[in-house]
């Protein structure tokens, strides 16, 4: 294979060459998550799995229209925020992106801006220059921090679409990444002619992943065992690869990976770029980086301590797709005073502010697109009261200072532990206590421990409240406010006198008590909306206690499962769940599988949430493994190939 060529970087980036000589760098304070919700609902993956940015097909048609896609949701392609960002035409100055400084090409750049992406996060700052530059790079780095973007940038910015075999190959620990990384390179890409990224997994076809490998593509984003039986296979070429990111490296090393990304390193060309990011840095991680990375670059994220006491911090975990409903219901339950609820992106500003209107609240929007005066006037009516909640990206709401501010809600988790502090010092000023609440999806979980450290104390848990706190609360406000309106009366005697005209004419004809008069008066009130929530009750049970999240969210923070004995000791009776059904798999305690690599490989390749694995039990040359029963045909097939420790599983029911 040719050497990587680095091509004329442009100017700035020849003199940001000239500043970037340290080896290590050590940043503080990063973790990001958040806009991957918004951003998954843009960007759908065609049907047929392979992901294409705004390119033609092979017949010169052009592809159905990704950008076009990711252009609408741009807050300036449509969505209007509403009055409080209608501004003269000369305000409106097309924002600079503070990527362009990377000498990214312009598509990346219209890419980025399409998204919503204003500014780097730290691990981009970072890792960006190292990358264009073609060097190796070993980022400790959390899923949260912005790294997809830290290697998916420069890696793009580095790709000729002109050649048609693999230049990119992605390793990730799951599918579930492997289609998020896809679709962010998708999305990066949107505006570059002719990129296409294949996301590879176990579970999905593999004749189809053939299909689109013959006809070219640049990036490959896969599990090491799909990627390891294409390369066998030889229908994953990988003669002309540039560069090789390892995602998650230790994730991949917990799920019994390591060997096959050891395998794949080693057939990859002499001179290519190697990318390994990794939240910790197990010896066995260290190892890898020694022995097949070249002088890396390394970059590491930490978080910064500070103080948040006198701000009641609370966290509480929602499903992605839920966080709109989510958000509503702690308004309706937590709602004070004056609200800032901070978002990742422009068009989550805009989305939750839209939603929330439709739901009778005064809103008001603070984006990177609003320009200074406009932004001046939104606070001015935030601090009278003219607007009660305010949703407002970090860059925008830089430096607010507003004293009626009684509750802060994360909505996306910020960039990391200072971008935290930052925003929750939004409340509890003057003097004041301050609510703050932290939405995290179940995979942000994990960062809660380095946001705690950042401010030094615990943030507590709560529940999405459901639907007996949320009616409890509307109780208590109705009555606050008939108090405020008997002791303030909001119309004028004049008026007064009409309507006491009207209750007494009411009362006389229909010969009713006064009090059955106020019932009508309170229900008019109510708008024809209900009084109380009704219906099934989703949110705030307690979901805690439940054995198998229990065990998602070791999982999840890195726990080890506990181990199979003692899940074996809480059933006495031997045979399977009635709902499961036992196999056989030909690897054993001999070949040195522990539980965790068939969880990982059975969970990735099959397409089975882990949670739905049940008991295993290792013996000398083999194990037995629950499933949930029915499982297709298909995937008993793929199980069958599906190797771990090197070894083909084999698959089989048991007592067939
Ligand atoms: P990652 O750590 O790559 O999984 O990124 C976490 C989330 O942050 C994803 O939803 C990204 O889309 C989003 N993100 C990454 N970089 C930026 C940025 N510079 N500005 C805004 N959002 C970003």
């Amino acid at each position: 294979m040719a050497p990587i060529s680095h091509g004329p970087l442009p100017a700035c980036v020849e003199g940001f060459t000239r500043l970037q000589q340290p080896v290590t760098q050590i940043i503080d304070g990063s973790t990001m998550t958040g806009a991957a919700d918004t951003q998954a609902a843009i960007e759908q993956p065609r049907e047929d799995g392979l992901f294409s940015s705004n390119a033609t097909t092979e017949d010169g048609a052009a592809e159905p229209d990704l950008a076009e896609a990711i252009a609408s949701a741009d807050p300036e392609a449509g969505l209007d925020a509403g009055p409080d960002n209608e501004a003269p035409e000369q305000e409106k100055a097309l924002p600079v992106s503070a990527f362009a400084a990377f000498g990214l090409r312009q598509e990346l750049l219209d890419g980025l801006a399409a998204i919503g992406f204003e500014e780097p996060s730290p691990i981009q700052k970072a890792a960006i220059p190292e990358l264009m530059l073609g060097r190796d790079l070993v980022g400790q780095a959390q899923t949260g921090t912005g790294k997809t973007a830290a290697f998916g940038l420069p890696l793009l910015q580095r790709l000729d679409p002109g050649q048609r075999t693999p230049q990119v190959l992605v390793l990730t620990p799951t599918r579930e990444l492997a289609m998020q990384v896809a679709e962010a390179f998708n999305s990066y890409a949107a505006c570059m002619k002719g990129v296409k990224v294949l996301p590879i997994y176990g579970g999905a076809d593999f004749r189809d992943q053939i299909q689109h490998l013959r006809r070219g593509v640049q990036i490959v984003v896969g599990t090491p065992g799909r990627v390891m039986d294409h390369m066998r296979q030889g229908t994953l070429d990988l003669s002309g690869l540039r560069s090789l990111v390892l995602d998650e490296a230790d994730e991949m090393l917990r799920m019994g990976f390591i060997d096959d990304v050891k395998w794949v390193l080693e057939q990859l060309p002499a001179e290519r770029q190697v990318v390994l990011f990794s939240a910790t840095m197990p010896s066995e991680i260290r190892r890898i980086s020694q022995n097949h990375l070249k002088d890396p670059a390394e970059v590491t994220i930490r978080q910064k301590a500070a103080d948040g006491r006198r701000i009641r911090q609370r966290h509480l975990v929602v499903n992605g797709p839920q966080k709109l409903e989510a958000l509503e219901r702690v308004l309706e339950a937590e709602g004070s005073e004056g609200v800032i609820i901070f978002a990742r992106t422009k068009a989550i500003t805009l989305t939750v502010a839209e939603s929330l209107e439709q739901h009778g609240y005064d809103v008001a929007v603070l984006n990177g697109d609003v320009p200074q005066t406009q932004r001046e006037r939104t606070i001015e009516r935030l601090r009278d009261g003219r607007v009660n909640v305010l949703v407002a990206t970090d860059v925008a709401a830089r430096g607010l200072d507003v004293d009626r501010i009684g509750l802060v809600i994360n909505y996306d988790i910020p960039f990391d532990g200072e971008a935290y502090v930052h925003r929750i010092g939004r409340t509890g000023r003057a003097g004041r206590s301050g609510e703050a609440i932290l939405f995290l999806t179940p995979r942000e979980r994990r960062f809660l421990g380095g946001l705690e450290r950042a401010v030094n104390q615990p943030i507590e848990v709560m529940e999405v409240p459901g639907n007996a706190s949320i009616n409890q609360h509307r109780l208590d406000r109705l009555r606050q406010k008939l108090t405020t309106t008997l002791q303030q009366p909001v119309c004028n005697p004049e008026e007064r006198a009409l309507l006491a005209e009207i209750l007494q004419r009411v009362a006389q004809e229909q010969s009713c008590s006064p009090d059955q008069l106020a019932l009508a008066a309170l229900e008019l009130g109510l708008g024809g909306k209900p009084l109380l929530l009704q219906g099934e009750e989703r949110w705030g049970q307690s979901r805690s206690g439940t054995p198998t999240r229990d065990r998602d969210r070791d999982r999840e923070r890195g726990g080890e499962r506990r181990p199979f004995n003692d899940r074996h000791q809480e059933r006495s009776e031997d045979g399977p769940e009635d709902n499961m059904e036992r196999f056989r798999i030909e690897v054993g305690w001999r070949d040195r599988v522990k539980p965790g690599n068939i969880v990982g490989a059975i969970a990735n390749e099959s397409g089975l949430a882990g949670r739905s694995i049940g008991k295993i039990r290792i013996f000398d040359a083999h194990s037995t493994v629950d499933l949930p029963k029915g499982m297709p045909d298909d995937v008993f097939a793929d199980l069958r190939r599906l190797r771990v420790m090197n070894k083909e599983l084999q698959i089989s029911r048991l007592g067939s």
